[in-house]
């Protein structure tokens, strides 16, 4: 059997190791996880108590395909409140999580042969997505030093003729950077002149611990014409089971996407999409708490990690991932075996430290590794006490 070219598509490393440390948890082997992606706080109980009600009133029947009219309306009310984006209803559509809805983006993008500009380190996804839609991913590689952004100098040097589109993601998974408003307004100033399509993931607008969030189609009308702005429920409500993403843009793309989700999937799910109505219409009291609680984490974890010889990590400013630099330890022996790369540290550290991290390979930055900390204070002291005992 010949499978289709689209199929070779590279297994998901952070999927890979998180299924690892499970299999260990399974083996009685206690493994505590720095893998998650996913915050560790329940979904808000007038959230859930939304999608129970959706049941109970059978709201369980397919939707419009591009979401029901409420929640795209409750979309457009946080967009312009929150974000001073004014869009229409008829330009968001509603996706199933934002993953999708990125990849619906590229999908009615993207032919044979386009180029898709994607800063590294990356989420994992984005390269996978643009080969899966038949282009070609260009990397534009962020240093430490620069705080893990692009410039305007980085874009000049790498749009040409063949450059469909670029993925902006701020706050970043996995460097943490969040560019600041001047910074991305010098990008946009620069993409106006361009034709070009601008793809912006703000999943993690609200977890910043320094500075604010700013989405790059607030620059100019123009740009908000070329700009693609998706977000989701997953990481602001701790909703990532639900499956629920949005994506509002220039009404001819969203008409697309519509039509290509109308046939690929159809309507995101029913009853999330009610709790994510319930969850957007209310005040989100619970975030300061959360925010405070991931900043006590990530400031443990940075400084430990600090104290180790060989590992240097940057204080991330959003998200809830460190990405500290660990080459300074590569070719150390353990059991006269050389680790060389993220990937043999990061299963080092599983099998003996028994502590789940992701290999940066995965997000095109080999010299690192990600640890989320969206786990228990106890699990990250506990976690740390390991990783030092393992490094030792
Ligand atoms: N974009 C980024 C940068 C992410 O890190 C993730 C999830 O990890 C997503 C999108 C997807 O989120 P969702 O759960 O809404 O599909």
């Amino acid at each position: 059997m010949k499978l289709a070219k689209r199929s070779n598509i590279d297994p998901s490393l952070t999927l890979a190791m998180n299924a690892r440390a499970k299999q260990m948890k399974a083996q009685g082997i206690d493994v505590i996880s720095f893998a998650a992606g996913e915050p560790d706080f329940p979904t808000p109980q007038h959230v859930k108590e939304a999608g129970k009600k959706a049941i109970d009133e059978n709201k369980t029947y397919y939707t419009p395909e591009s979401g029901i009219l409420e929640l795209k309306e409750a979309v457009r009310q946080k967009l312009k409140s929150e974000n001073g984006l004014e869009y229409g209803v008829d330009q968001i559509s509603i996706n199933s999580g934002a993953k999708h809805s990125v990849f619906n983006a590229l999908a009615v993008l993207v032919e044979d042969g386009d180029e898709v500009i994607i800063p590294a380190p990356y989420w994992v996804s984005y390269p996978e997505m643009v080969k899966i839609c038949g282009g070609t991913p260009v990397f534009i590689q962020t240093s430490k030093e620069k705080g893990f952004k692009i410039s305007r100098e980085d874009l000049k040097r790498t749009i040409n003729r063949k450059t469909k589109a670029i993925i902006l993601n701020s706050p970043c998974n996995p460097t943490g950077a969040v560019y600041t408003g001047d910074e991305l307004y010098a990008l946009a100033e620069f993409l106006e002149g361009i034709d070009m399509i601008i793809i912006s993931d703000e999943v993690y607008e609200k977890i910043i611990y320094e500075g604010e969030h700013v989405s790059i189609a607030t620059y100019s009308q123009k740009i908000k014409e070329k700009t693609i702005v998706i977000n989701g429920v997953s990481k602001t409500f701790s909703m990532t089971g639900w499956r629920i993403g949005y994506t509002a843009g220039p009404k001819a793309i969203i008409e697309a996407i519509n039509r290509f989700q109308g046939h690929a999937s159809g309507n995101p799910t029913s009853i999330s999409q009610y709790a994510s109505l319930a969850a957007l219409k209310s005040p989100v009291v619970f975030l300061e708490g959360w925010v405070k609680e991931f900043r006590k984490r990530k400031d443990y974890i940075v400084g430990e990690l600090n104290s180790i010889e060989g590992v240097s990590c940057t204080d991330p400013a959003g998200a809830f991932y460190v990405f500290p630099d660990v080459s300074g330890l590569y070719g150390r022996t353990y059991g006269g075996k050389k680790i060389k790369d993220s990937v043999e540290l990061s299963y080092y550290l599983l099998e003996n430290g028994r502590i789940a991290v992701v290999p940066g390979r995965a997000f095109g930055a080999d010299n690192h590794i990600r640890l989320s900390f969206a786990t228990s204070m106890e699990n990250v002291v506990e976690g740390m006490r390991r990783l030092k005992e393992a490094l030792a």
